[in-house]
């Protein structure tokens, strides 16, 4: 039995430290690795459980890793199993991580049925070569049926989490008005369930006003589909069970109107697009092909050529190696 088999026999029963190892192996650029990793993607097939992806974005200190440890807890309470993953949109470029090393989701962390991924570290997970998808997968593989992806609200990094989960939760800060009013309208555009958060300790009024105005604005924006907006608090464990009744019923009606399998049919379209570009990229990096894409690169940057055509004559030339 080859090393990844035995892997897979390992994740599928269970394992916590199997999955974690497959998704450093899924992650490693090393060539043994990325080979062990390409066969355990190979006995994943299509997946047969039922299984919910929760997509958590929202500004650094919003309170989406509280939140999603006081869910997860919520989940396992229904018998649920909960794995949680996180893009860190920062990690690649600047080494740090927006999502931070703090010790994340305490209680979920201690629980028999929940899988917390550590933060991410350098490029991990990170920014859009990364392999959330297939670590998604091995996770629902292992018997995770629900899964957080946390996401760090900036720019495309909310579409991107969007094109991979089932619903995206936007968690919106109370009091933060101006946070909301110079926020990109993308990301409420892509929000399928809102909370304004820390709806405590004197803001329980303003974020039940603001969580009013929002579902007004959203009401003429989004047209027929309109998010529902919460105010909650962490400290609240009634808000908890009513945001996760929320996502259960958001997950229940989705299901009933075929939004779900069509959805799913979008994340499986776009999980091929990532990958296409991926084996591109991984393609062009063969000697021959490099040599000729910085060939055209030098022509651009000498003014020999202009560079929309340098480039286009290099997709030329690649089109004709490829002929050979
Ligand atoms: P993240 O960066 O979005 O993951 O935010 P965290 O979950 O790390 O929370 C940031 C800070 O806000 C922490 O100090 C939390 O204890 C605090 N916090 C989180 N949720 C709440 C809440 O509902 N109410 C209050 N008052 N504080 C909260």
């Amino acid at each position: 039995m080859s090393k990844a088999s035995e892997l897979w026999r390992a994740l599928t029963a269970g394992d916590r430290r199997a999955l974690a190892k497959a998704i450093t192996q899924l992650e490693s650029s090393l060539a043994e690795d990325r080979e062990a990793a390409r066969e355990l993607l190979s006995y994943l097939g299509n997946p047969v459980s039922r299984s919910f992806r929760i997509g958590v974005t929202g500004v650094p200190g919003a309170g989406k890793s509280t939140l999603i440890d006081a869910l997860g807890c919520q989940a396992i309470a229904a018998g649920r199993r909960v794995a949680v993953l996180a893009i860190d949109p920062s990690s690649r470029q600047s080494g740090g991580s927006v999502l931070g090393d703090k010790t994340r989701m305490t209680r979920l962390s201690s629980e028999l049925s929940a899988f917390v991924r550590p933060s991410p570290t350098l490029g991990v997970l990170g920014g859009t070569a990364g392999r959330t998808r297939e670590v998604i997968a091995l996770c629902e593989a292992a018997g995770y049926d629900t899964v957080f992806v946390e996401t760090v609200g900036v720019g495309q990094s909310e579409e991107h989490v969007a094109s991979m989960v089932d619903c995206v939760l936007l968690v919106l800060l109370a009091g933060a008005g101006d946070e909301l009013s110079s926020m990109k309208r993308g990301v409420l555009e892509v929000a399928d369930l809102i909370v304004i958060n820390k709806a405590d300790g004197g803001r329980e009024q303003l974020a039940q006003s603001e969580a009013a105005s929002l579902r007004a604005s959203l009401s003429i924006s989004r047209g027929a589909f309109v998010p529902l907006v919460l105010a909650t608090s962490a400290e609240d464990p009634r808000a908890m069970a009513g945001l996760w009744s929320a996502l259960v019923s958001y997950q229940a009606t989705a299901e009933q109107d075929g939004s779900f399998v069509v959805r799913r049919t979008h994340q499986r379209l776009a999980w091929f697009e990532a990958a296409f570009e991926a084996g591109l990229r991984a393609a062009l990096e063969r000697p021959d092909l490099a040599r000729l894409r910085a060939a055209a690169a030098l022509r651009a940057e000498n003014g020999s050529s202009l560079p929309w055509e340098a480039a286009e004559q290099l997709v030329a030339e690649l089109l004709r190696e490829s002929a050979r």
